[in-house]
């Protein structure tokens, strides 16, 4: 970004689901030059930033400890000297435990323009995920936010529990896993019932959250028998108490599976959404891209004759979107497009059509091109018809050579776009899928699978990572991974994302 000086953003990212920033945020990370972050942030930020932007882990990782606070000063203060827009990316919002003063004290010192980008705190995202309310109009009246952090080093700044046993409404305690046991302890003697209701909220808003309810009494046991583990909220108050009948963000019913999506990047964004929206945890490993490659001579020669043809024949939305975008380019006016019959793979592609209210007159019973190219001859149209089959370069010769030996027609294939393997090794997704791995992962047809097939040496898994099982949008796609000896869990009864999300539900929801 082009500025007459540096400036420094200091951003809440809130608690980690990426939908919980502001726009504000997403603004300012979509355009700045350095991002400094650290483990708390979700890596989804990071996908934000531009890929000249320049990013930098102060976090912990293992083998190395947190870059130091005065350390990040340096940073953040060299990189606006040099005139760049600097994002400083904290968990939750920067003024609640985030040493955001720090940060300011030290741009102030050396006189360095700031912004400051409020989030959403841990305690509230924590409740409102796991469905605790922090006040009711019957149950106090006050919310208070407390750091259980072993790491003060001054005794004043200790909070002292006991005394909170007395303020009343609800008390939300940040970095308490650790001290669990002398904070319960503190507040009992204080004063406050053993039947006090509390939750802990681990991992909140994030497809690994978990929690738990009980009463303060039996809290240090009960967390330590569930392996509740940092970050965590404890809360402590009458409201918690509250029940309702379902937990509306874990009881989704792919929460907490880890599903892996290989299409190219520009066709993955509204499978990723629907999948998160149902609760799964997307990665993105896209196997192929799709890239338009007209050959002019044959594009004219097919635009030319248009009005020639009595079938032009989609097999791929690809194509279909790539043949309208040329088709405009050379007419400008759909009542150019003439009275050819339209015959589509499936839903997805004749959607394509359909936006145009163009008539889509078949769409095969079962989407390949098999069953396309019978439904086709089925027609008794093809005997010496013109036809155009729109393609890209994995396309089976099967339709075409069934329409020309069956149907007898007159085919001209037009080929527009090219579908390349990607080089996995660069998906920003592969390490975390190596490392964890997944529950599934999904192809979405025959050419994703054979490039996993291709660099299954770079999609090895670390030892305890879960292996995924495998589904497959078809018959095709299932016969390209039986062939290579890789077995398919599911296959999709359509090639279509809801038809694949039904097959997903069934095999994972609880
Ligand atoms: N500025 C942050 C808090 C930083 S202190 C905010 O406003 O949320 C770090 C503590 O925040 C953790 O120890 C934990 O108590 C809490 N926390 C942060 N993210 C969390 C999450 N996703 N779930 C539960 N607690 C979280």
């Amino acid at each position: 970004m082009i500025s007459e000086e540096g400036k420094v953003f200091l951003v809440g990212a809130g608690p980690g689901d990426p939908n919980l920033a502001t726009l504000r945020t997403r603004e300012i990370i979509l355009k700045c030059d350095v991002l400094v972050y650290d483990h708390l942030a979700n890596p989804e930020f990071r996908k934000w930033a531009s890929p000249e932007c320049e990013q930098i882990d102060v976090g912990k990782s293992p083998g190395r400890h947190t870059v130091a606070q005065d350390e990040i000063g340096k940073i953040l203060v060299s990189k606006a000297s040099d005139k760049l827009i600097v994002v400083r990316l904290k968990g939750g919002d920067p003024f609640v435990f985030g040493r955001c003063a720090e940060e300011m004290s030290v741009l102030d010192d050396a006189g360095i323009d700031y912004e400051i980008i409020p989030g959403v705190t841990a305690a509230l995202a924590c409740a409102a995920y796991a469905g605790i309310p922090l006040s009711h109009r019957d149950y106090g009246s006050s919310i208070s936010f407390l750091t259980g952090h072993e790491d003060v080093t001054k005794e004043s700044l200790r909070v002292d529990f006991a005394k909170f046993a007395d303020v009343g409404g609800t008390l939300c305690i940040y970095m308490g896993m650790s001290k669990i046991e002398e904070i319960v302890t503190s507040l009992l003697q204080g004063g406050m019932p053993q039947d006090k209701p509390a939750a802990i909220v681990s991992n909140g808003t994030l497809p690994t959250q978990r929690h738990l309810r009980c009463n303060l009494g039996d809290i240090v046991q009960m967390s330590q028998s569930s392996d509740l583990k940092a970050p965590a909220i404890i809360f402590v108050g009458n409201a918690v108490g509250l029940s309702f009948r379902k937990s509306w963000f874990e009881d989704r019913p792919l929460f907490g599976r880890r599903i892996a999506i290989t299409r190219s990047t520009s066709q993955n964004s509204s499978m990723k959404s629907k999948l998160e929206e149902l609760g799964a945890e997307v990665l993105e490993l896209p196997l192929i891209e799709i890239l338009p490659t007209e050959d002019r001579t044959l594009v004219a020669e097919a635009f030319t004759g248009i009005a020639t043809y009595e079938w032009v024949i989609f097999t791929s939305a690809n194509g279909a979107r790539e043949f309208m975008r040329l088709f405009f380019l050379a007419y400008g006016d759909i009542r150019s497009f003439g009275p050819m019959r339209i015959a589509c793979v499936g839903e997805a592609t004749a959607a394509i059509f359909r936006a145009y209210s163009l008539e889509v007159e078949l769409i095969p019973k079962v989407s390949t091109a098999e069953n396309l190219a019978q439904e086709l001859v089925a027609t008794d149209s093809l005997d010496s018809a013109n036809i155009l089959v729109i393609t890209g370069n994995r396309n089976r010769e099967v339709l075409v050579s069934m329409l020309e030996t069956v149907g007898h027609a007159i085919v001209d294939v037009l080929p527009l776009y090219d579908t390349d393997f990607c080089d996995i090794s660069k998906a920003e997704d592969l390490e975390d899928f190596r490392n964890k791995g997944a529950d599934a992962i999904i192809f979405t047809s025959s050419s994703t699978a054979l490039s996993y097939i291709e660099q299954e040496e770079d999609l090895t898994f670390e030892k305890t990572a879960q292996k995924p099982v495998f589904f497959s949008f078809g018959p095709e796609t299932s016969k390209t991974l039986k062939e290579n000896n890789l077995s398919v869990a599911a296959e999709s009864d359509q090639p279509s994302m809801d038809s694949m999300i039904k097959a997903l539900i069934s095999r994972f929801s609880k």
